[in-house]
C-alpha cells in the first residue's frame, strides 16, 4: 500500500464530560471520565505533531470542550501554527469575556449545537433547563464578536417537523451556515435508535423543505445537508474515506480513522502518549485497514462510485452484517440494504417514545 498523503483534518474530542445530555449523542455509551483526559501538555504536544503533519483545521469538540479551562491555550497553540479552528459548542456556558478570550486567542469559527427551534424541544432533547435561552445569547455573542456561526440541528423524530422554524432561526441569528444533520445511529443515538428514528413521510417532507430553502436561500444562508442513511439510496462518504485525509483523537489521546470506529472489535487502536502522531497516521493497524480500495469486497470492488463514496461507512457496515468490510447496508446495491429499511420501518412502527438520557 502506499504511503498516506498528509491529513487535512482533525477532530478532537477534547472531553466526553457535557451538561446536557443529549439521547441521539454520538459519544460511545461509555463515556470517560475527566481523569482519563489529555492534560494540557499533552494537547499542546499533539497539536503541535498534527501542524507538522499538515493538518490544516483542527474542530474542537467533546463532549462540550468549553469545559476544557486550557481551551484558549489550546487554541492560541494552533492560531499560532496557522491551523483553522473551529469550535463545536452547545453553547450553554459561554460568556461573553470567554467568547472574547477564544476570539482574541485566534478562534475562527464557532458551530454552536442546537436541540430544538424553540425552547420545549430544546429543553426536552438536551435536558437543560433555559438551554434554549442561552443557546440564543451565546449566537447573538459570537456574532458580536465578529466570528463566524454556524447552526447544528441534528434532526430526528422529535424536531423533524421543525424544518422551516430552524431555517428561519438560523436567519435570525445572522448564522453563516446551518447544517441539517440527520441523526446516524452511534453511540448514544444507535441506544435511542427506536425513539429517534423518524417516518419515511416526514423524511421526504424535510427534504423538499430543506431544498426549497436551499434554492431560495442562495447567497443568504448556506444550507448544509446530512441526508438520513436508514432511508438513503447510496451512502455518503464517511470521513472523506477511512484515514484518507482526516482522523480523530478522543480524550485519552487514542486516535480514530472516525468517531464510531471502536465499535468494529478486530480494530487496533494506537494513543499519542506512546507512539508519535506521524507514525500513528502512516502505520496504525486501526487507519490502515480499510484505507484506500484494496480492502474493498463485492459489489464495492468493481463499481465506478467507489472514489465518489469508498464504499460508505466501516462501522454501519460491521453494525448491521458483521463484516466492516462489506458494503454499507445505506446502498441499495448492498444485499444488505433491506435490512436497514426494514430497522427504520420497525423502528417507527413500534413508537418508542421514552429516552435513556445520555449520562457519564
Ligand atoms: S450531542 Fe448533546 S450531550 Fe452529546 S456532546 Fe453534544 S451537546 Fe453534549
Ligand atoms: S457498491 Fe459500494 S462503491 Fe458502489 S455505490 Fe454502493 S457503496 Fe458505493
Amino acid at each position: 500500500m502506499p504511503a498516506a498523503g498528509p491529513p487535512l483534518g482533525m477532530l478532537a474530542e477534547l472531553t466526553h464530560r457535557c451538561p446536557l445530555q443529549c439521547p441521539y449523542c454520538s459519544n460511545p455509551v461509555e463515556l470517560m471520565k475527566a481523569n482519563r483526559e489529555l492534560n494540557t501538555e499533552n494537547w499542546l504536544r499533539v497539536f503541535a505533531e498534527a501542524a507538522d503533519l499538515g493538518i490544516l483545521q483542527v474542530h474542537l469538540s467533546g463532549g462540550e470542550p468549553t469545559l476544557r479551562r486550557d481551551l484558549e491555550e489550546i487554541v492560541a497553540c494552533l492560531s499560532a501554527r496557522s491551523v483553522y479552528t473551529n469550535l463545536i459548542t452547545a453553547g450553554v456556558n459561554l460568556t461573553e469575556a470567554r467568547i472574547a478570550a477564544l476570539s482574541e486567542a485566534g478562534l475562527d469559527h464557532v458551530q454552536l449545537s442546537i436541540q430544538g427551534a424553540d425552547a420545549e424541544v430544546t429543553e426536552k432533547i438536551g435536558k437543560y433547563k433555559d438551554g434554549f435561552a442561552k443557546k440564543l445569547k451565546t449566537a447573538r455573542l459570537v456574532r458580536d464578536a465578529g466570528l463566524p456561526l454556524t447552526l447544528n440541528a441534528p434532526i430526528h423524530r422529535h424536531n423533524i417537523h421543525q424544518m422551516r422554524q430552524f431555517i428561519d432561526l438560523a436567519l435570525k441569528l445572522d448564522a453563516d451556515r446551518l447544517e441539517i444533520a440527520n441523526v446516524q445511529y452511534y453511540g448514544w443515538a444507535y441506544l435511542n435508535r427506536s425513539a429517534l428514528m423518524p417516518d419515511l413521510a416526514d423524511v421526504e417532507r424535510q427534504v423538499e423543505i430543506v431544498e426549497a430553502a436551499r434554492t431560495d436561500l442562495k447567497g443568504v444562508l448556506n444550507i448544509d445537508f446530512v441526508t438520513p442513511d436508514y432511508y438513503a439510496d447510496y451512502p455518503k462518504p464517511c470521513m472523506g474515506g477511512w484515514a484518507e485525509d482526516a482522523f480523530v483523537i478522543i480524550p485519552d489521546g487514542t486516535v480514530l480513522p472516525c468517531h464510531a470506529a471502536q465499535t468494529i472489535p478486530t480494530l487496533t487502536f494506537d494513543n499519542v502518549t506512546e507512539t508519535p502522531l506521524a507514525e500513528i497516521w502512516q502505520s496504525s493497524p486501526a487507519l490502515e485497514a480499510y484505507r484506500g480500495y484494496d480492502w474493498m469486497t463485492e459489489p464495492c470492488r468493481s463499481c465506478p462510485r467507489k472514489e465518489l463514496d469508498h464504499g460508505g461507512c466501516r462501522c454501519q457496515a460491521y453494525a448491521v452484517t458483521g463484516d466492516a468490510a462489506q458494503t454499507d447496508p445505506a446502498c441499495i446495491l448492498s444485499p444488505h440494504h433491506d435490512k436497514l429499511r426494514h430497522v427504520a420501518e420497525a423502528a417507527v412502527a413500534a413508537g418508542e417514545d421514552s429516552f435513556t438520557y445520555r449520562r457519564i
